[in-house]
């Protein structure tokens, strides 16, 4: 069987990466893998556990045994350490935040480089991959690579509509502080030694700002349909 067709997406925070890229996979019949969910489960892991993000010893052991125990399903892409089903508790400020913090670690990177290509390779036709270093570093070979971006302001206020539609923004809750938080996590995903955010050469730009939901779906996949024949 040959390899599947790979879409590597790569973009900041709240670009619309993560929603854009499953909607795509399900209307193409391809698999959608969210690395961030990786990187958002071993910080979650790290903070349930009181594990030091400085404490490169225990933060590998903990990444060896989360390779282990983990598992994903990628018709939902809900993910299990065991029986613990962590989906819910991925999308909190903690794990995103910590995320950040693990991802700079260039032994947790080492470690989950082989699992997000595995991932990919469950795909019996494509996959979409989204992430921060997937077209420089994960898929640097695919034929399809985007870089998906929005303003800052337009994902403050997208992040700030899906924390109210959870019902998990309080009244006092701004639309600065979250343009402040975002701000702070594209710098630290940009201005990291390793893997930092950039957009490679080869790279299609696809901005959001101004796009409805559909218009960036659809958009995606003229870009993929540019590169493969699907
Ligand atoms: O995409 P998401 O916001 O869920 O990713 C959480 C964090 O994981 C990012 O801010 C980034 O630091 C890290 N990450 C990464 N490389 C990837 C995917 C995510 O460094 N391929």
């Amino acid at each position: 069987m040959s390899n599947p067709l790979i879409v590597a997406v790569d973009g900041p925070a709240g670009s619309g990466k993560s929603s854009i890229c499953r909607a795509v996979a399900s209307r193409l019949g391809w698999t959608y893998v969210n690395t961030g969910a990786l990187y958002r489960a071993v910080g979650l892991i790290a903070a349930e556990r009181s594990v030091s993000l400085d404490d490169d010893e225990n933060l590998v052991k903990l990444v060896e045994e989360f390779q282990k125990n983990f598992t994903w399903d990628p018709a939902t892409g809900r993910l299990y350490v065991g029986s613990d089903d962590l989906t819910l508790r991925l999308n909190s400020h903690t794990a995103g935040a910590n995320a950040s913090l693990v991802a700079k670690n260039s032994a947790v990177r080492a470690a989950l480089l082989p699992v997000q290509r595995k991932l990919a390779f469950f795909s019996p036709k494509g996959a979409i991959v989204d992430g921060r270093d997937i077209g420089t570093v994960v898929f640097a070979d695919s034929a399809c690579k985007v870089f998906m971006t929005a303003s800052l302001e337009e994902r403050a206020k997208r992040r700030l509509r899906q924390l109210e539609a959870e019902g998990s923004a309080d009244s006092s809750l701004k639309l600065e502080t979250l343009m402040r938080e975002i701000e702070q996590r594209d710098i630290q995903d940009s201005k990291r030694g390793i893997a930092p955010l950039v957009m490679c050469d080869g790279a299609t730009l696809l901005d959001t700002s101004k796009l409805t939901f559909e218009e960036s779906v659809e958009t995606l996949i003229r870009i993929i349909s540019q590169s493969y024949n699907i």
